[in-house]
């Protein structure tokens, strides 16, 4: 039996056990998890650093303690969460009570990317476990290194009938996605999201999917130097390999100058005069990526940066002026490449940023209340930040998602919890009193529901 056959069924017949139907099973799963990801920190570290040369400080802020203060936040409030929520009940029925039950959906799969390789496969399986469902994962085999790690440390300490790791590329997955789940989670393109999407629909099963796109970021207000700050943090975050990463700046051409020359300041006070030597840097994931990244830079005058290293995967923060034409312009970058496209007010901004796919975040850097306003009202994105970049996904209060090309589905903090439970419908009634309006012979009836439905 292969591993993806053995797992299923393993998996299959844990659901029908009803185990995951206990909360304190579904807490003893997420400690374990807690545990071997805490007592493991130096090699989830040093994988990452292997696939992506990624910043210790980036690693445990944006991979590891984002997992863990997502499995504590998860184990303080499951109980909570999976509470039935009692709400109304229309008075023609009574007496009854109605209620909203968070039940698990069942075997869930998880299907992640290699540029968070850790945080992108494990935040999702823990709003999965802590609804009561069982994981597969497949993590992404661009990021080897991490998916080695991952696959260790689970099949150590949780057993597969749980959750089950699955490694491998284009084959594995397409046969996983041959699979009935009963939920599936992919995280990636839009491209591969449409296979995703095409094989769950042959079994009817609900999908989450986390996709990117161009996120803008709009540059109006006064503070230049913050918000060149701001922006260079956001962009070149592991190498600007983040789905919510600044994709491009909208400037006005009497501020671009200025503008450009605080993101020169602020790279090199991030990551000295000798980016390639910083260890606050990171790589490109694969030599693939690093040539379609660079045609960019030949094709272009880089205003900044420019600096490449085939052999280092190696990319400097480089800022270019594009307009809308550009080839940078027309797929999302996702790399350390920060396109300036001149725009004169924020009418013509917004009506930039909506001619395209709506995006997975937008920015945009204001000073009137009224701008602010106009902008959260007039732009669609996934999510959105004024005044700052890729903050939002660190508040698990706030559903972290797409919307059109950008994905869909929310998750994060309780949103997680939702997302994996089904919310079933249920009412309770009483044999203590009959009223037989509803019944046949149905005749003179009518009206007097009517009514009394009116009066209700
Ligand atoms: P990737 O190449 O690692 O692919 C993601 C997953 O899809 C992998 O597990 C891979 O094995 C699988 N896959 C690839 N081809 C497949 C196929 N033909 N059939 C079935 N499965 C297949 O990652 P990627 O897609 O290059 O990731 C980058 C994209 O993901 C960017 O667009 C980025 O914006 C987006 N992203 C979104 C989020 C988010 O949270 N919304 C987070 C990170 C990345």
């Amino acid at each position: 039996m292969d591993k993806i056959t053995e797992a299923v069924q393993l998996q299959n017949d844990t659901i029908k056990s009803n185990e995951l139907l206990d909360i304190s099973k579904r807490i003893e799963l997420l400690l374990k998890l807690k545990e071997v990801i805490c007592d493991n920190e130096q090699r989830i570290v040093d994988a990452l650093k292997a696939d992506l040369n990624k910043p210790v400080f980036e690693s445990y802020i944006s991979e590891i303690d984002f997992v863990v203060h997502e499995i504590d936040l998860a184990i303080s409030n499951i109980r909570k969460w999976a509470k039935p929520q009692k709400v109304g009940s229309p008075l023609t029925f009574f007496p009854v009570k109605s209620y909203i039950y968070k039940e698990p959906y069942g075997k869930v799969l998880i299907i992640s990317p290699w540029n968070y390789p850790f945080q992108l496969l494990l935040d999702p399986l823990v709003g999965a476990i802590a609804a009561g469902n069982t994981a597969i994962l497949k993590p992404s085999e661009m990021a080897p290194s991490t998916a080695k790690v991952i696959t260790e440390l689970i099949e150590s300490k949780i057993d597969k009938k749980y959750i089950a790791v699955v490694n491998g590329g284009v084959e594995e997955t397409t046969a996983l996605l041959e699979q009935r789940f009963d939920y599936i989670f992919y995280t990636g393109n839009g491209h591969v999201a449409r296979i995703v999407m095409a094989a769950a629909a042959k079994h009817l099963t609900p999908v989450t999917l986390e996709l990117g796109g161009k996120s803008p970021c709009v540059v109006l207000n006064k503070d230049l130097d913050l918000s060149a700050k701001r922006i260079v943090w956001g962009k070149f975050f592991n190498a600007g390999q983040t789905c919510v990463a600044p994709d491009y700046v909208l400037i006005t051409p009497e501020a671009k100058d200025t503008f450009v020359k605080a993101c020169e300041k602020w790279i090199s006070y991030f990551y000295g005069k000798d980016v390639k030597s910083s260890s606050d840097y990171g790589r490109i994931i694969n030599e693939r990526h690093f040539d379609r990244l660079n045609s960019y830079i030949e094709g272009s005058e880089p205003l900044t940066g420019g600096i490449v290293d085939k052999s280092e995967k190696y990319i400097s923060p480089t800022l270019v002026s594009a307009d809308s034409k550009s080839s940078i312009m027309q797929d999302e970058i996702f790399g350390p490449i920060l396109p300036i496209v001149e725009i004169s007010d924020l009418s013509e901004a917004i009506s930039f940023i909506r001619t395209n796919e709506k995006p997975l975040a937008s920015y945009a850097f204001l000073d009137e209340a009224s701008e602010k306003d106009r902008f959260i009202s007039e732009v669609s994105s996934g999510g959105m930040v004024i005044n700052d970049t890729i903050v939002h996904l660190s508040n698990p209060k706030l559903p972290f998602g797409g919307v059109g090309e950008s994905g869909i589905g929310g998750y994060h903090g309780k949103y997680s919890f939702d997302l994996f439970s089904h919310s079933k419908s249920v009412m309770k009634r009483s044999f203590l009193f009959e009223n037989s309006l509803r019944y046949p012979p149905y005749q003179g009836k009518l009206d007097l529901i009517r009514k009394i439905m009116s009066i209700l």
